[in-house]
C-alpha cells in the first residue's frame, strides 16, 4: 500500500493506492495556513488515510506529498509556497522526523502528471503511450512531463514551466518579471484579472456572458482557448509527447473546453501541412473530473517508474508498480 497527499491552498486530498495501482480509499481535509498548520494537516491526513485502510504510517511502502511551490526532491524542502503561507519549509524532513520514516515530496503539478499518466496507462494493453504531458490550468499554467513512464524534471526542475513563455510582447507584467506570459492569458488568474464578477468561479460567469453575446466576454474566451491550444502545441513541438492531458480547476469547464481546443488545433492544421501531420487535435484529452491526480501521483512518487515497453505481453501495466 502507498499513501499520497495533495496539499492544496484550501484542501488536502489523501489517497491509499494498493499494489495493483488501484485507489482503495480517499479522504479530504481542510488545509491549515502557515508552516505549523501545514505540517499538522499532513500528519493528520497520513494518520487518517492509513487508519482508513487498517494500517499505520510505518506499515506502508511509500508516503508521498504533492505540494505547490519549488521542491527540492532530494531534501524534501519546499520554497515559495505562497498559498500555504510559507516561503521556505523542510516539509520532507519534518514529516520524516515526526513519523520515523521516509516521506517523498514532489511539486503538485509534477505529481499530478504522474497520477494522470498512471490513470491513462493503468490496465491498458500493449501500445499504451510512453510519454505524456499534463497541462495544469489552475490559478496558473504549468505542465508536468512523463517520459518513458518517469517524471522528467529537467536540470533544475523547470521542465514544463511553459506558463512563463512570453506570447505577447505588449501584454501585462507577469509576477515572474516578464511581460505577456502564456499564464497571463490562459489561466484562472488570467480570467479573474480580465473578467470582473462576484461569481466565485469567474470562468463560469465569463462563459455565460459570452454565450449571451457579450463581445468583451467573447474576446477573453477566445484568447483563453487559443492560448490553451498554443500550450498544447508547445508541449508537442518541444517534447513530442504522445498525449497532452488537461487538468486543474479550469478543466472543470469539461467537454466544452476540450471541443474548443480541438477546434482551434484543427483550424491550425488546415493552414499548416506540418501541424496537420502531427494530428494535434487527436492527442489532447481531459483528466476525468474528480480524479485526484496529484494525490495518486504523490503516492506513486516513491514507486519504481513504469516502463510500458518493458512489460511482459499480456500483463497489465499497473502490475509494474508492484515491488
Ligand atoms: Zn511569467
Amino acid at each position: 500500500m502507498r499513501l499520497g497527499l495533495d496539499i492544496g491552498g484550501t484542501k488536502t486530498d489523501a489517497v491509499a493506492v494498493d499494489a495493483a495501482g488501484v485507489v482503495v480509499d480517499r479522504i479530504r481535509l481542510v488545509t491549515g495556513f502557515g508552516p505549523d498548520a501545514v505540517i499538522r494537516t499532513a500528519l493528520e491526513g497520513i494518520d487518517r488515510i492509513a487508519a482508513a485502510v487498517g494500517l499505520t504510517p510505518s506499515d506502508v511502502e511509500t508516503i508521498g506529498i504533492g505540494i505547490p511551490g519549488q521542491v527540492d526532491v532530494g531534501t524534501g524542502s519546499v520554497s515559495h509556497a505562497v498559498n500555504l503561507g510559507f516561503d521556505e519549509l523542510e516539509v520532507g524532513g519534518l514529516l520524516a522526523r515526526a513519523l520515523g520514516r521516509e516521506v517523498k515530496v514532489e511539486n503538485d503539478v509534477k505529481a499530478a502528471a504522474l497520477g494522470a499518466y498512471h490513470l491513462m496507462t493503468a490496465g491498458v494493453p500493449e501500445g499504451a503511450p510512453r510519454s505524456m504531458a499534463y497541462l495544469n490550468l489552475g490559478t496558473g499554467l504549468a505542465a508536468g512531463l512523463v517520459i518513458d513512464g518517469a517524471l522528467w524534471r529537467g536540470a533544475r526542475g523547470a521542465a514544463g514551466e511553459i506558463g512563463h513563455i512570453p506570447v505577447d510582447p505588449g501584454g501585462v507584467l507577469c509576477p515572474c518579471g516578464q511581460r505577456g506570459c502564456l499564464e497571463t492569458v490562459a489561466s484562472g488568474s488570467a480570467i479573474a484579472r480580465q473578467w470582473a464578477t462576484d461569481d466565485p468561479i469567474p470562468a463560469r460567469s465569463l462563459l455565460a456572458a459570452a454565450e449571451a453575446g457579450d463581445e468583451g466576454a467573447r474576446a477573453i474566451r477566445s484568447l483563453l482557448v487559443d492560448n490553451v491550444a498554443a500550450a498544447v502545441r508547445v508541449l508537442v513541438l518541444t517534447v513530442d509527447v504522445e498525449t497532452v492531458m488537461i487538468g486543474g480547476g479550469l478543466s472543470n469547464l469539461g467537454a466544452w473546453l476540450l471541443d474548443e481546443v480541438k477546434r482551434v488545433l484543427a483550424s491550425w492544421a488546415g493552414e499548416s501541412p506540418f501541424l496537420a501531420s502531427l494530428e494535434l487535435d487527436t492527442r489532447v484529452q481531459l483528466v476525468p473530473a474528480g480524479f485526484p491526480a496529484a494525490a495518486v501521483g504523490a503516492a506513486l512518487v516513491g514507486a519504481p517508474a513504469t516502463r510500458p515497453s518493458g512489460a511482459p505481453a499480456g500483463e497489465k501495466r499497473v502490475a509494474t508498480w508492484q515491488k
